[in-house]
C-alpha cells in the first residue's frame, strides 16, 4: 500500500520547514521538494496534495522561481502560500505585482467561511503576512475569499479545479488559525485519512526494515545521543542479534559521557544491542591537529568515524548495512532535501567517500523531525531520561572548540561544560531551556589570578529555546546563575580566565558555537 502523502514544493523561503511540521502535527506525511524537481517525478510520487512554499523571488522577474503549468493541471488539488500563491495566479492568468503597501507582520485578515479553506476558522483573524508583491488580480475562474485594507486578495480559490492560494502563511505560529487552515486543506479538499502517527512509524518501520534487511547483517553508529539511540532500538526491535552497535569514543564527548553510554547500551544495560565500544580518542586528536576551518573539522571528524567503522565492521564479518542516525532537518540543512542553502554538512548524512565498503546504508529516521524521534523513542520504551537529552552533535566537541583541538582544550570545554550543567539543573533550569552548553573561544586574553598575569581561553556559555531546531532564541538565565557558573570554571578549570554569555539568536547565528 502505498502510504497516503502531500509533497512540499520548496521555493526557497524561510518557512518551508514549519509548513511541514505544521502538515504532519494534522497526522499527515509530508515531503519537501525543490521547485526544479521534475513534474514527472512528482506525478510518480501520486501525492494527496500539493502546497507551494513562499520564497524570496518575484514571481515576475526574469529567473524567477517557477514550476511547470501542468502542475495545475493534475486533477491533485494544490495549495500557494505567499509566493506560491503569487507563482500560481501569475502562471494562471491573474496580476501580481509590487503592492502600494507591503505588508509586515501580525495583521487582521476577513476570510470567507464559506469558502472549505476557512470553514471553521473566524470571520475576523489574525493573519502573518510577508510580503512586498500582491495579488493585484487573481486568475480567470477564481474568486476572492479572504482580504485586508491593503489586500484585495489575501486568498482565492477555483473550487472546482481544487487550487487555493493563500497570501499570508498558515504554517506561522502567529497566524492564529493557520494551523486549522492547513488541516482544513489535507482533510476537507485533499481528502487525507490522517494516518501518520508515531505508533504507526514504529510498526511500519521495524516491518520495512526486516524486509529490506533479511538474514543480513547490520553495523549501527551508536553515540549516546537521542538520533542514533532511537535508531539503534529500533533496529534492534527490527533485526534482533544481526545487529551490532559500535560506540566510536572519538575523546570529543561531554565529560564521562563515554561511560555513561556504556551502562545503558553495554552488556549491563536493559537492551541487547552487541555493543562494542572503540577508545580512540588519541587517533582523532591527532587527524585533528592544526585544523582550524569547521566545515573541514565537520569533515575530517566524519570520514575518521566511517574509517573506524570499516575497521569494526571487519571484525565483525561481513557487514551489509551501515545504520545511521540521520534525521529530516539534517537532510534540508545539508541542502538535500529542499531549496536551503547548504548551512553546514552534517556527518551523518549520506553521502560517503568512495572507499567505504559496506553495501548500504539504513537511515531509519530520516524523514522525522526531532520531536517526532521523541516521540518514536517513548513509542519504543526507551526512559525519558533518554529521550529528551539534549541534543549533541555528531562531530562533537571537535565543533565547540574554536580553532584548532587538542587533548587539553577538550579537557577545558568539558569541565566548563559539565559546571554549566551541574549549575542550570542546581537552579531547576535544566527542564525550561532547550539546549545549552559550552564552547572554547579561540581567543586569549590577560587576566589576573592570585596577583598573577594570566593569558589564557575565554569559554562562551550558549542557552537557547527553540521548538523545532530551524530557529531559536537565547535563553534568559539569571545572572546571579551566570555569575555562579563564571566563578566555579575560572576558579576550577585550569586554562581559562575569562567567560561570556551568547547572546545570538538563530537566524543569523546557528545553535552550535564553531
Ligand atoms: N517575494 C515575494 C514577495 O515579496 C513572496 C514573499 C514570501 O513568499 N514571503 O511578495
Amino acid at each position: 500500500m502505498k502510504r497516503e502523502k502531500i509533497l512540499i514544493i520548496d521555493f526557497g523561503g524561510q518557512y518551508n520547514q514549519l509548513v511541514a511540521r505544521r502538515v504532519r502535527e494534522c497526522n499527515v506525511y509530508c515531503e519537501i521538494y525543490s521547485y526544479k524537481t521534475d513534474l514527472k517525478k512528482i506525478r510518480e510520487m501520486e501525492p494527496k496534495g500539493i502546497i507551494l512554499t513562499g520564497g524570496p523571488n518575484s514571481c515576475y522577474e526574469e529567473g524567477a522561481a517557477s514550476c511547470d503549468p501542468a502542475l495545475f493541471e493534475m486533477g491533485v488539488p494544490v495549495l500557494g502560500l505567499c509566493y506560491g500563491a503569487q507563482l500560481m495566479m501569475h502562471t494562471l492568468g491573474g496580476h501580481v505585482c509590487k503592492a502600494p503597501v507591503r505588508e509586515y507582520g501580525k495583521i487582521e485578515v476577513a476570510v470567507d467561511r464559506s469558502s472549505k479553506l476557512f470553514g471553521n476558522v473566524s470571520e475576523k483573524t489574525v493573519c502573518w503576512m510577508s510580503h512586498n508583491d500582491y495579488i493585484e488580480t487573481a486568475a480567470p475562474g477564481f474568486q476572492a475569499i479572504a482580504h485586508t485594507p491593503d489586500c484585495p486578495v489575501a486568498a482565492t480559490q477555483c473550487e472546482e479545479r481544487q487550487l487555493y492560494a493563500i497570501q499570508f502563511h498558515p504554517e506561522v505560529l502567529h497566524t492564529v488559525e493557520g494551523t486549522k487552515m492547513l488541516s482544513n486543506f489535507v482533510y476537507e479538499i485533499c481528502g487525507c485519512a490522517g494516518d501518520w502517527k508515531m505508533d504507526a512509524f514504529v510498526e511500519n518501520s521495524i516491518r520495512s526494515i526486516r524486509e529490506r534487511v533479511g538474514s543480513k547483517k547490520v553495523l549501527c553508529a551508536l553515540s549516546g545521543g537521542v538520533d542514533s539511540s532511537v535508531a539503534a532500538v529500533l533496529m534492534a526491535k527490527a533485526v534482533g542479534d544481526q545487529l551490532t552497535c559500535v560506540f566510536v569514543d572519538h575523546g570529543l564527548l561531554r565529560k564521562n559521557e563515554g561511560d555513561e553510554v556504556e551502562e545503558v547500551f553495554g552488556p549491563d544495560g536493559p537492551y541487547n544491542l552487541n555493543f562494542i565500544r572503540v577508545n580512540v580518542q588519541e587517533r582523532f586528536y591527532e587527524r585533528l591537529r592544526g585544523v582550524e576551518e569547521p566545515e573541514q573539522k565537520r569533515k575530517i571528524i566524519g570520514e575518521e568515524f566511517i574509517r573506524v567503522f570499516e575497521e569494526e565492521a571487519k571484525k565483525v564479518g561481513a557487514v551489509d548495512f551501515l545504520v545511521q542516525g540521520t534525521i529530516y532537518p539534517d537532510v534540508v540543512e545539508s541542502g538535500l532535501g529542499g531549496e536551503s542553502a547548504v548551512i553546514k554538512s552534517h556527518h551523518n548524512v549520506g553521502g560517503l567517500p568512495d572507499c567505504v565498503d559496506f553495501q548500504e546504508i539504513l537511515e531509519p529516521l530520516r524523514d522525522l523531525f526531532k520531536d517526532e524521534v521523541r516521540k518514536a523513542g517513548l513509542e519504543l520504551g526507551i526512559p525519558e531520561r533518554l529521550v529528551y537529552r539534549q541534543p549533541f552533535p555528531g562531530p562533537g566537541l571537535g565543533i565547540r572548540i574554536v580553532g584548532e583541538v587538542t587533548a587539553d582544550k577538550v579537557r577545558m570545554v568539558q569541565d566548563a561544560d559539565a559546571i554549566y550543567r551541574e549549575e542550570i539543573a542546581k537552579a531547576g533550569l535544566d527542564k525550561s531551556i532547550g539546549q545549552y552548553f559550552a564552547a572554547l573561544t579561540n581567543m586569549r586574553s590577560v587576566g589576573v589570578m592570585g596577583d598573577e598575569r594570566t593569558y589564557d581561553y575565554a569559554v562562551a556559555l550558549r542557552a537557547v529555546n527553540t521548538i523545532d531546531f530551524m530557529t531559536a532564541e537565547t535563553a534568559e538565565i539569571p545572572f546571579a546563575v551566570l555569575a555562579k557558573v563564571m566563578n566555579r570554571v575560572i576558579n576550577e578549570v585550569k586554562g581559562i580566565n575569562r567567560v561570556l554569555y551568547d547572546l545570538t539568536s538563530k537566524p543569523p547565528g546557528t545553535i552550535e558555537f564553531e
